[in-house]
């Protein structure tokens, strides 16, 4: 057994001293001195800005061992990235390349250049991304890393309406991702709005949360849309509470494809859209004016390619984004090809601001099935199932190899509202619809309200599922 020592040499890590608070704020300016700055700098300016920090950020990917590698075995060379052009000779790679790197160098891979422990320890965070298969796949925070996504992560909310004071409603995981704690860092630290953890429904069950939001003003929800929906639809049908009366001034969330339309009209507030991943925070969010989310071009670089060749594509085309983070020390992605579907759009917004945008994420790639050939987004099922006003928007596919010839068939169980409707029509109605808009045929099954819930999630936890293929 090992007693407890105090060791006269032994350091703890402080952290207010672990960074240079001033010229991280100087570097990254955060509201309301982000709207005075970067948001409407001078294009030239913000090119040269990104252009010096990229050089930086390939010096720095030398010093990590799985960057080293891949580039070395790709024939690059230090010192041949002269400029911000020379990105498209830096190999991208894929969450397979990070697992492998974890595999081989276990606990936590070699993609990241943070020591753990040491000499000189640093206080580091832990949070994780994907594991639907597997295990989840773990990224360290340093507080650079870390305060830099707070300050980015303000932006979106300053730029969305969120002001010091308000009370938001995190219903987001507070398990491994990093959902509700990011958000709690961000707000509670960079806009001086107060931070309600509710977490998802699991955490704090959804009637409580409706009572909270009633009983202590809440003025903001952040949370995924399914579970903005739910929270409307349980205080409407079964807290007999009307959501316009809770007085919420905005719902913060990921919308992609969904029709947003259905969530304003339910809590009679506007409704904003972001993208951002576990590893990188926030990206890329709207303003109010709700016309393409501008990318945080003097922290992040995003590219958009041909997920077949690699070729990166010109504004407007849809292809498989490449993610390189210009702020992160510790742990950059340099090309992440993340494998989410957008497409780039020009600068040019009413607000005035210089940074180019992106369009909705059409789909995450770790969700795509093929069926019959055709890649199928259970995302783009989801639009088709909202837009019928029987259903509350829950769905859940299934897919199999069905009879002798094993044949791939999707099955959608889609909820209906009233117990009283007529089923079949909801089925052959939906599954003409969905052969228009997905392009393959699915079978439809209408079912009672609620009963997805054990195969989603969607009232207890931000990790909703909506497919599973029994093929594999
Ligand atoms: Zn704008």
């Amino acid at each position: 057994m090992n007693r407890l020592e105090i060791d006269e040499g032994l350091r703890f890590p402080q952290y207010a001293q672990a960074l240079d608070f001033t010229q991280l704020t100087r570097d990254y300016p955060p509201p309301p001195e982000f709207f005075r700055s970067v948001y409407r700098m001078p294009r030239g300016n913000l090119d040269r800005l990104r252009e010096k920090r990229f050089l930086a950020l390939v010096q720095r990917g030398w010093e990590i061992p799985f960057f080293r590698r891949r580039w070395k075995a790709a024939g690059l060379e230090p010192g041949d990235i002269r400029s911000l052009k020379d990105i498209t000779k830096i190999p991208p790679y894929t969450v397979h390349d990070t697992r492998k790197s974890i595999e081989e160098f276990p606990p936590f891979g070699d993609f990241m250049g943070i020591t753990v422990g040491g000499d000189n320890p640093l206080p580091l965070v832990l949070h994780t991304s994907g594991g639907t298969t597997g295990m989840p796949r773990p990224m360290l925070y340093t507080p650079q890393d870390r305060e830099t996504m707070a300050i980015l992560g303000a932006r979106r909310y300053a730029m969305q309406g969120m002001r010091p004071g308000d009370k938001v409603l995190a219903a987001l995981s507070l398990g491994l991702s990093n959902g509700g704690f990011a958000l709690r860092d961000t707000i509670w630290k960079y806009i001086g709005a107060i931070p309600v953890m509710t977490g998802g429904g699991n955490t704090t069950a959804t009637r409580r949360q409706v009572e909270i939001m009633k009983t202590w003003g809440i003025d903001i929800i952040c949370s995924f849309p399914a579970y903005v929906r739910h929270l409307a639809i349980t205080a409407r049908d079964e807290m007999k509470i009307d959501p316009h009366s809770l007085g919420v001034r905005a719902v913060h969330s990921h919308i992609g494809i969904e029709d947003r339309s259905k969530i304003e009209a339910l809590w009679n507030a506007p409704c904003y859209d972001m993208y951002g991943t576990n590893e990188s925070g926030m990206m890329a969010c709207e303003c109010t004016q709700q016309d393409g989310m501008h990318i945080m071009e003097d922290a992040v670089i995003l590219e958009v390619a041909d997920p077949e060749t690699g070729a990166i594509l010109p504004e407007g085309q849809k292809g498989t984004i490449y993610i390189t983070t210009l702020y992160r020390w510790g742990a950059p992605s340099i090309r992440f090809n993340v494998n989410d579907i957008s497409a780039l759009r020009p600068a040019g917004c009413a607000c005035g601001s210089s940074f180019g945008r992106l369009d909705k994420i059409f789909g995450r790639n770790d969700n795509m099935v093929k069926l019959r050939g055709a890649n199928v987004f259970p995302e783009a099922i989801g639009v088709t199932v909202a837009e019928d006003a029987r259903s509350n928007g829950e769905f859940f596919c299934v897919v199999e190899r069905i009879g002798e010839s094993q044949t791939d068939e999707m099955t959608v169980m889609v909820e209906v509202l009233d117990p009283q409707a007529d089923g079949a029509a909801v089925k052959a109605d939906l599954e003409r619809r969905l052969k228009e808009v997905i392009g393959v045929r699915v079978t439809v099954a209408a079912v009672g309200r609620g009963e997805l819930d054990p195969h989603t999630g969607t009232s207890q936890t931000s990790k909703i599922k909506r497919l599973l293929d029994k093929r594999k």
